[in-house]
C-alpha cells in the first residue's frame, strides 16, 4: 500500500511534467508560477482531507510524508508563495509552512491533525487560462499505517533523494556559509595523453596546472577543492561529472591545452554547454541509465526522455546565466592580466563533460599545444604560477557575484 502511494505521487508528477513540457514549448519559456490564493484552498470532511494549490501555471511538483508529527510536503519548482498561505477552511490541519529550498524549489509543508495518507494528487491545467491546479485528496489513515508509510517513503528518499532527508532543515545561516567545491577536471589522462608535442602530454601538463590552480584556490580558503584525478589515469567523461557530484560540487572547471590541426588557434578559450547542446543534453542522456548525474537531486530512473527534457530544461535556465558569466568573468580577467587570449575567447560546444545542466561548468582551453608560443608557456612554470593567480580571482570574484545574484533570485 506504501507502494502505492509512491506510484501514484510520481505518476502525477509524471503528468503534470507533461503539461508543464506543452505549455513550456508552447510559451517558449518557464516563467515562476504565482499561487492564486482565492482559488486555493485547504477543507477536511469526516473521510478525506482536500488541499488544493492554484497556479498561474504549471510547474513541477512532488509529494511526501513524513512521521512524528504526521506530516504532508509538497515540493513545487517554482512558485512564488507571495507572502501568502493557503485558506484553510476550518482549521483542516495544525500548521502549514511556506518557504524557498536553496536549490530554487518552493515547499509547503502541511502539519495535519489526523493521520491522513495521500489518495490521489495531481495537477490539471485550464486550457482557455493556462492556469494550474495542484490537487492532493488524502484518506484517514491508522497512526501506525502512517508511520509505516512514512518510513517506506524515508527508505525510498534516502535511496533516491539524499538531499531531501531533512525538508525541514533551515538553510545555513548566510554569517557562516558553507564553502563552495570546485571541481577541477584536469581533461585526458591514463592510455588517453591528449595532444602530445615533443614527447610532451596535455595530460600530464593539465594535471601539473590543476595543481597548482589547487593550491592557489585553497591558500586563499574560499573555496574547497576536489579534483577528477590527481594521477595519470584514466577517467571516463560521465565518471568525471560522477565525481563532482560524490564531491557535492558547486562548480566545474576541466582544463585542457589541445592541439588543433590546423596549428592556427593560440591563447585561452573558455567553453560552455551551448543552449542547443543543453537541449540534446537530454537526447544524450536518454541512452544513460545514470541520468542522475545530469540533474542532481530528481530521481530520472524510469522517467520518460519527455520528463527528463522538462526537469532539465528548467534546471538549465537557472545555470546558463550563472555558466555565462563565469565564462565572461574568466575572460576578462586573463584579459585584465595581459594573458593571451583566444581572438573568440568565449565559445560553445556540446562537451560532454559540461551536461551537468544544474551546476555551472566550463572547459578552460589554457592555450593551444600546436602554437609554439602557447606551448613554450605551457611549459613555464612562472606563466602556470601567474595563471592560476588570475583564474583564483576570476572564480573569487564570480562566486562572491553569483552568491548575491542567487541571493536576490529567492528573494
Ligand atoms: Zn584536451
Amino acid at each position: 500500500m506504501q507502494v502505492m502511494n509512491f506510484a501514484r505521487t510520481l505518476m502525477a508528477a509524471a503528468i503534470l511534467l507533461l503539461q508543464a513540457g506543452g505549455a513550456m514549448a508552447q510559451g517558449g519559456q518557464a516563467a515562476q508560477a504565482r499561487l492564486i490564493v482565492g482559488d486555493s484552498a485547504i477543507s477536511a470532511t469526516r473521510g478525506e482531507l482536500a488541499v488544493d494549490i492554484a497556479l498561474s501555471q504549471p510547474a513541477p511538483f512532488r509529494t511526501r510524508i513524513l512521521a512524528a508529527p504526521p506530516r504532508v510536503v509538497v515540493d513545487i519548482n517554482t512558485v512564488d508563495w507571495g507572502g501568502a498561505t493557503i485558506p484553510d477552511q476550518g482549521n483542516a490541519v495544525a500548521a502549514q509552512r511556506l518557504g524557498h529550498l536553496p536549490d530554487g524549489w518552493a515547499r509547503l509543508v502541511l502539519e495535519l491533525n489526523d493521520p491522513w495518507l495521500p489518495a490521489t494528487t495531481e495537477q490539471r491545467v485550464d486550457p482557455d487560462t493556462g492556469r494550474a491546479r495542484i490537487a492532493l485528496r488524502l484518506s484517514r489513515a491508522t497512526d501506525e499505517e502512517f508511520d509505516m508509510g512514512a518510513q517506506s517513503e524515508a527508505r525510498f528518499v534516502a535511496r533516491t533523494h539524499p538531499a531531501l532527508l531533512h525538508p525541514d532543515a533551515a538553510p545555513p545561516p548566510p554569517e557562516a556559509p558553507r564553502r563552495p567545491v570546485v571541481m577541477l577536471d584536469p581533461g585526458h589522462g591514463g592510455i588517453d595523453p591528449g595532444a602530445e608535442r615533443d614527447g610532451v602530454r596535455e595530460s600530464d601538463l593539465v594535471l601539473q596546472f590543476a595543481r597548482i590552480l589547487r593550491e592557489e584556490l585553497l591558500r586563499r580558503g574560499v573555496f574547497d577543492v576536489a579534483m577528477t584525478r590527481d594521477a595519470d589515469v584514466f577517467v571516463s567523461l560521465d565518471g568525471r561529472i560522477r565525481a563532482a557530484r560524490a564531491a557535492g560540487a558547486d562548480l566545474f572547471v576541466s582544463l585542457h591545452a589541445d592541439a588543433l590541426p590546423e596549428g592556427m588557434a593560440s591563447g585561452t578559450i573558455v567553453y560552455l554547454l551551448g543552449d542547443e547542446a543543453s537541449d540534446d543534453s537530454a537526447a544524450y542522456l536518454a541512452e544513460r541509465h545514470d541520468r542522475a548525474d545530469m540533474l542532481a537531486g530528481v530521481d530520472m530512473t524510469g522517467n520518460t526522455d519527455e520528463i527528463a527534457r522538462v526537469l532539465m530544461a528548467v534546471a538549465w535556465q537557472d545555470t546558463a546565466p550563472r555558466a555565462q558569466a563565469l565564462a565572461e568573468t574568466l575572460v576578462d580577467h586573463v584579459g585584465e592580466a595581459g594573458l593571451r587570449l583566444h581572438r573568440r575567447p568565449v565559445q560553445s560546444g556540446a562537451f560532454t563533460v559540461l551536461r551537468a545542466v544544474d551546476m555551472p561548468s566550463v572547459l578552460i582551453e589554457l592555450g593551444f599545444m600546436s602554437n609554439p608560443r602557447d606551448m613554450a608557456q605551457l611549459q613555464d612554470p612562472e606563466w602556470h604560477a601567474h595563471m592560476a593567480r588570475v583564474l583564483a580571482d576570476a572564480l573569487e570574484g564570480w562566486q562572491e557575484e553569483d552568491t548575491t545574484l542567487q541571493g536576490l533570485r529567492r528573494r
